[in-house]
């Protein structure tokens, strides 16, 4: 056989090869749109993985290095352990992020390092992406213009999102509340709030939940949340869904009542964890469905313990829990 024949067969090989694939959905008109349906298979493939890890997030963007304890939740805070570990490793890098942020006995001592070269982070990854951003954007020592470069920064990086969750709901407020009148004011022709940056309040117990729902309601924000991570005890959100007045004696309060986005429920992890009875789960997991599956709230339940064991992305009343909020 010559070269042309040869390169003819081999054509035709692929060709049908390609035929055979299409009844199969893997047909497609062109190299390009191949390579374009396979990495959006992929990066499907990719979330879903990430999910069953209980991960709601694709990465993490670190800011604010170190922290203090506001709550019982902070007890047996997970960033404080990674801070405590990544400091004392011998390298240099590792040393200069981490070391002096947690005191003798392991927990955070109250300083903060602020991280302003990985605020541009996101700018250079083109592929749309779900970024978590900690440790707390709203710890006390954090500068209003700190929090204005990430705003700034998610403003111009419209095709990812940022899921930002704090304690300090109190001054979440406040401080988004100057950014965004900053930010309506330079850039009149953007929607603010921003639709791609989703605010949180954590809660582990009624107590905190009352304390901060109340501020992240007046804060302004296109998406909200509640992650109740770890939860620590029974938490009654049913008054904060839309659906619900809210408080009879703040009238402001009382006129706007936006309703909840998305709830996460994760039990405590590591050796010291705080298991909750299963009930407190189910209530609350009951709390967020409707008649109408339309008005559901979407629900993360992000690990439980089973049996001794704990579980990512558990089954529980008959299925996983792993919705994610409708961006808006
Ligand atoms: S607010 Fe968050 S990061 Fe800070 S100590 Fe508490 S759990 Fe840890």
């Amino acid at each position: 056989m010559d070269a042309p024949t040869i390169l003819n067969a081999i054509v035709n090989m692929a060709r049908t090869q390609m035929e055979s694939q299409s009844e199969t959905g893997f047909f497609l008109l062109s190299p390009s749109r191949w390579i374009g349906w396979t990495s959006k298979e992929k990066m499907k493939n990719k979330k879903q993985n990430r999910i069953e890890k209980g991960l709601y997030w694709d990465r993490a963007l670190s800011l604010v290095e170190g922290c203090d304890p506001i709550s019982e939740g902070c007890d047996n805070c997970w960033s404080t352990t990674q801070t405590h570990m990544r400091s004392r490793q011998a390298n240099q890098k590792m040393i200069d992020r981490y070391a002096g942020l947690v005191n003798t006995f392991g927990g955070f001592n109250g300083r903060i390092r602020l991280m302003w070269d990985d605020i541009k982070k996101p700018k250079s990854v083109k592929k749309p992406t779900t970024w978590a951003v900690w440790n707390d954007l709203f710890h006390k020592d954090v500068p209003l213009k700190f929090q204005f470069k990430f705003f700034d920064m998610a403003l111009k990086t419209p095709w990812h999102t940022y899921i930002v969750c704090t304690k300090r709901a109190a001054k979440m407020k406040n401080r988004v509340d100057r950014i965004y009148a900053l930010l309506e004011h330079s850039y009149p022709e953007h929607t603010i709030p921003l639709p791609n940056v989703i605010l949180m309040v954590t809660g582990e117990n009624q107590e905190m939940v009352d304390s901060r729902v109340p501020f992240l309601f007046k804060t302004q924000a296109a998406v909200r949340g509640v992650s109740i991570e770890p939860m620590l005890g029974p938490v009654d959100l049913s008054h904060y869904f839309s659906n619900f007045f809210i408080d009879d004696n703040d009238d402001e309060y009382a006129t706007y009542k936006p309703g909840l986005d998305w709830v996460i429920i994760g039990e405590e992890s590591g050796p010291k964890a705080r298991k909750i009875e299963k009930r407190y789960i189910f209530d609350l997991l009951t709390q967020c469905i409707d008649d109408d599956p339309d008005n559901d709230v979407p629900v993360f339940l992000k690990q439980m313990w089973v049996n001794g064991k704990l579980k990512k992305m558990p089954v529980f009343a008959g299925r996983k829990w792993d919705q994610l909020p409708n961006l808006k």
